[in-house]
């Protein structure tokens, strides 16, 4: 076999193993919009501002869904203080548990609270499927999805199989997350979801004085941006008043009002 061939060859097999080739990207059904809040690692904020993006969304007038999806560690119970069990319809399709204006399905409604997930790949798989096409979303002009952290089985999943509109990375200012939000960019990029932007949390603290400081170090996603030529969103700083709105199982409610604005600004850019 002369050396054009096999590199042919080589092309071919690469292209149908390539994830871009192996799925139709499917649509769900009157859901205008799906937004994937993304983030390498674990712990940097990411279902926080996910939440947060949905309720300030919701609050702008639109129909919002959000689908936790993180079925290793789902947050979203928690977040909203919901724990009641969803009902089924004669479909056996699952009714979204409605808070604050919001249609939430999450793996915490499903599961016991204190049990751990012990789930290989192809059952997160399946369950994420399942929560794709067996939830009565309705109409959503926008449903979010609060992803597992990491470029694991179900995230791939999902970026392979769904019409995902758009996604935004979290990350922190830390070197070690910079790095794995790359490698989240570079996901999102090889299986053709568009990154709609980078929004770094616990960016600084500010004291009373406006004076700031930087326990993760400063300007770690201003670089990534740059590197990677995809959109800033924002920064969000370290602020008590987070806790304070877990602490009472309602998002957005108790933040500081200049927070809640950066989360309005930001739905604007994601919804219009
Ligand atoms: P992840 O989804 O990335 O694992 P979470 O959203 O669960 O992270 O957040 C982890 C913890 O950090 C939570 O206790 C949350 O309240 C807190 N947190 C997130 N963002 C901030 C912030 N900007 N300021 C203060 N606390 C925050």
């Amino acid at each position: 076999m002369d050396s054009d061939k096999k590199v042919n060859l080589t092309q071919n097999f690469r292209d149908k193993i390539d994830p871009k080739s192996q799925f139709l990207k499917k649509k769900i059904p009157g859901v205008k919009k799906i937004v994937a809040i993304a983030s390498a690692k674990g712990g940097v904020g990411k279902s926080t501002i996910c939440a947060n993006l949905a309720v300030a969304s919701a609050k702008r007038n639109y129909s919002i869904g959000l689908l936790d999806a993180d079925v290793y560690g789902p947050s979203i119970p928690d977040l909203f203080g919901a724990f009641e069990k969803p009902t089924a319809d004669e479909n056996k399709k699952l009714n979204p548990i409605i808070r604050q204006n919001l249609k939430l399905i999450s793996m915490g409604f499903l599961i016991e609270k204190n049990s751990p997930m012990v789930w290989r790949g192809p059952m997160v798989i399946s369950a994420i499927k399942s929560f794709l096409n067996n939830v009565n979303w309705g109409e959503l002009d926008c449903l979010f999805v609060d992803l597992p952290p990491g470029t694991g089985d179900a995230i791939l999943t999902f970026a392979q199989e769904l019409d995902v509109s758009s996604s935004i990375i979290i990350t922190t200012p830390q070197k070690l997350s910079i790095t794995d939000a790359n490698r989240g960019i570079e996901m999102f990029k090889k299986t053709n979801i568009p990154v709609l932007g980078v929004i770094e949390n616990m960016s600084f603290i500010s004291d009373q004085n406006n004076n700031k400081s930087y326990p993760f170090g400063e300007n770690g996603a201003d670089q990534l941006c740059k590197d990677q030529k995809v959109d800033l969103l924002d920064k969000i700083r370290i602020d008590e008043t987070f806790n304070l709105c877990t602490n009472n199982g309602v998002v957005y409610e108790s933040l500081a009002e200049d927070i809640k604005i950066q989360f309005s600004k930001i739905s604007e850019k994601i919804i219009g």
